[in-house]
Order: C-alpha cells, then sequence, then structure tokens
C-alpha cells in the first residue's frame, strides 16, 4: 500500500518554460514513481534503490489543486500545465486512487491546457475528459494558433525494443503497447507525439534502432518527436550512474568501458557525442517529416 501524505502545494509555477514541454506549470499526483526507470532523474537516497516501494499519494492533492488554480484562473493566468515532471500521472495505483483523473476534472473546470507526459497505456481511460479539455482549454496568446490545442499528449520512450525496456524501465508498460497506445492516441483527434528521452548510447541510438523508431514514429502518426541524450548522476547505489552502470555490466558488458570512460567523471556524455546526436536527429526529422519541437 502507498503512503498517503500531505503537501503545502500541488501546483509549481515554472520559472522558465521549457522550449521542448512548454510547461506554465507543473502537478505531480504522486511522490516517486513506480515505473522504476534505472535512469531517472528524480532517483538518489531521497527515494531508495527501488522507486516503486518510495510511492505516496498526495492525499489532499485535489482540494488543493482546486483552491490554486482558483486564483491562477481569477489573474487569467492561463498557461500548459505538465502532468506529470517527475512521477507519471499513470501508474498502476493511479487505477484506485484516481488522483490524476480528479485532477484533470479541476483543470477541466478552471479551463486550462494540459500537456500530459506518459509511458502508461493507463491515459486510454481519461481520453472522454481530454476531449473536453482539449475542446475548451484557454491557451496563452502565444499558443493560440501553433499547436492552438488544449492537450499535448506526449508518449516517453527511451527504446522500441521490449526486452530492452524491461532492463532500463521495468515498471512501465512496454514499448510496442506504448506505440499502439499513441497510434489510438493519433485517431483519437489528440495532438500526439513522442519524448525520445533519454536514448541509450550505443543502444538504442544507432542508426538501425533510430530508423525503427522514427519510421513507427511516422507510421503511428506522431506530430512531434523530440529526442535528447542521457545524463546520469550520482555514485550512491540509489542512483542513476551506479542503477545503470550495473545493468549494463549485467546485459551489454562489452559496452560497459564505454560507459564507465563517459560517466567517470560528467554527468553528460561528451560534447563531441552530444554534438553529433543533435546533428543526426536534426538531419532524422528532416528526412522523416516529423518536427522535433512541438513549436518549432
Ligand atoms: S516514468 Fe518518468 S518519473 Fe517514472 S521512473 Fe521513469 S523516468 Fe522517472
Amino acid at each position: 500500500m502507498p503512503r498517503e501524505i500531505q503537501v503545502k502545494s500541488v501546483l509549481n509555477k515554472s520559472k522558465r518554460r521549457d522550449d521542448w514541454f512548454l510547461d506554465d506549470y507543473t502537478f505531480n499526483p504522486y511522490s516517486s514513481c513506480a515505473f522504476n526507470c534505472l535512469y531517472c532523474y528524480i532517483r538518489g537516497s531521497k527515494y531508495g534503490s527501488n522507486l516503486a516501494t518510495s510511492i505516496s499519494v498526495k492525499a489532499n492533492a485535489i482540494p488543493l489543486l482546486d483552491k490554486q488554480l482558483a486564483s491562477r484562473a481569477r489573474k487569467r493566468e492561463y498557461g500548459y500545465i505538465v502532468i506529470s515532471s517527475a512521477t507519471d500521472p499513470y501508474l498502476k495505483i493511479e487505477k484506485d486512487y484516481e488522483v490524476t483523473r480528479r485532477a484533470l476534472e479541476i483543470v477541466l473546470k478552471y479551463r486550462f491546457p494540459v500537456h500530459i507526459l506518459t509511458k502508461s497505456d493507463l491515459v486510454i481511460r481519461d481520453f472522454d475528459l481530454l476531449k473536453e479539455i482539449d475542446e475548451k482549454a484557454i491557451l496563452p496568446s502565444e499558443f493560440k494558433d501553433v499547436p492552438g490545442r488544449g492537450v499535448l499528449l506526449t508518449f516517453s520512450f527511451s527504446t522500441l525494443d521490449d526486452p530492452t525496456g524491461k532492463i532500463f524501465e521495468p515498471g512501465a508498460t512496454s514499448p510496442s503497447l506504448r506505440l499502439e497506445v499513441l497510434e489510438q492516441a493519433i485517431g483519437s483527434g489528440f495532438h500526439s507525439g513522442v519524448s525520445m528521452m533519454p536514448l541509450l548510447p550505443y543502444i538504442s541510438d544507432t542508426t538501425e534502432s533510430l530508423d525503427h523508431m522514427f519510421s513507427s514514429f511516422k507510421e503511428a502518426g506522431a506530430r512531434y518527436v523530440m529526442p535528447a541524450t542521457i545524463t546520469l548522476f550520482g555514485s550512491d547505489k540509489a542512483d542513476s550512474r551506479t542503477l545503470m552502470l550495473k545493468a549494463i555490466a549485467k546485459h551489454y558488458p562489452a559496452l560497459l568501458s564505454k560507459y564507465e570512460k563517459f560517466f567517470s567523471n560528467s554527468v553528460e556524455l561528451p560534447a563531441y557525442y552530444r554534438s553529433a546526436f543533435y546533428r543526426k536527429m536534426k538531419a532524422m526529422s528532416t528526412e522523416y517529416a516529423i518536427p522535433d519541437r512541438i513549436v518549432n
């Protein structure tokens, strides 16, 4: 059973809207994340090495969100609410707790736009509410034409290969099912796309894997594809760098020396690797005619 906690705030105003996610606000219904991705940036001693065992439900999230959004709406401070930035809004426990669903009802009540970020098929359950938000949301003036939509629905992938997904994102919906849900979202009329964040060096950022990913997303009808390189932190047993290196040693021993070299003194891949990566992504986005941003 997850713990229930009381929080002081659930709607966080972003200091600066990010070019990728267009976040004016963030809302996280849960603390920690049962999907347990080894590369997750929320990792660290706060949650322990198994994120699934440290999940908490924000028990007072709904009345608090109602109060905070009412105040923003009174001042007409409309903007995209990213759901979620530090957990997945559609964890299995959402089936029982419905914090995300009830939050969307509040979002609809105050007519805010949302950007859903998920690795789960459970989002299908809320297509009815999301449809209404898409039609009724009040957009910030700069977004009235592009994207011109009250709902952005982004599915995250670090790979499209199910066995690889099982190693690095053990609790998430399989990538193949996620791809089907992306297709359903597009078929249902949503402005939906993909974040490839992070791609896994020498595993899912190879030319063969990238061609497979871009062509699959194109076929599914993705409106955008946002790729990024990996960042790994820390040397404690619960840190992303430790967990990733352990998984690489076990499942990809031939790559271990490369990963160790890259991340021994840095949280990021070397500059030459990153610039080659982003050049390649620009070229692929052009080749497949899928924008690499929601708003270019
Ligand atoms: S789904 Fe997102 S928040 Fe959850 S563990 Fe994976 S990267 Fe972290």
